[in-house]
């Protein structure tokens, strides 16, 4: 069980890993998360979440190209590693290719910590000039978010965290809205 929970930190050095395992095992994960990250943020519906990337793109981003759709994703599923996606359709309008672009943040994201829904919604921002995870894709996200490697990392961290808990209590968790059974 404890295994593929930890999955998501593939790739991590052993030793951290490690250190996670241990606070899992006291049973401190969560503890340590709320503290770290206290700040909840009021981005809740998909037209608050449009607005909050589109000002973000205008800021940092302003010559990629215009983004048609931004939505929370009720599908978006941990298990399938996808936190959020970005979709380029290409279709012919008045006889011209035109490129139509959505960015789709995973629904869990509308209740955590203000840092890691940025961190998310900065990842798929970058996704929009640079398509692979290199370097010059974690520049650009180091551009709009200076601490973007360790926000990451804490992300699955709270990933994790949230993993254990509905496995360990299958009702809603106490100051969480209720999510239907198709999300996380
Ligand atoms: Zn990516």
């Amino acid at each position: 069980m404890e295994k593929s929970v930890l999955s998501v930190l593939n790739g991590y050095p052993q030793p951290l890993i490690d250190q996670v395992r241990q606070l899992i095992d006291q049973g401190k994960l969560g503890e340590r998360l709320r503290q770290r990250y206290p700040q909840t943020h009021d981005i809740r519906t998909d037209r608050a979440l449009y607005d909050h990337v589109q000002a973000l793109k205008a800021r940092y981003m302003r010559s990629a190209p215009p983004l048609s759709k931004v939505v929370f994703d009720g599908t978006l599923r941990l298990t399938q590693q996808a936190l959020g996606t970005h979709t380029r359709i290409s279709r012919v309008q008045g006889g011209q290719l035109k490129a139509k672009r959505e960015i789709r943040i995973a629904r869990l994201f509308r209740l955590a910590p203000e840092p890691m829904l940025a961190m998310i919604v900065v990842h798929e921002l970058a996704h929009l000039k640079e398509r692979e995870h290199d370097s010059a894709f974690y520049a650009l996200c180091q551009h709009m978010l200076p601490d973007y490697h360790q926000l990451e990392f804490d992300t699955r961290l709270y990933l994790i965290d949230q993993d254990l808990q509905a496995q360990t209590t299958p009702t809603t968790q106490p100051g969480s809205e209720p999510e239907p059974a198709s999300s996380l």
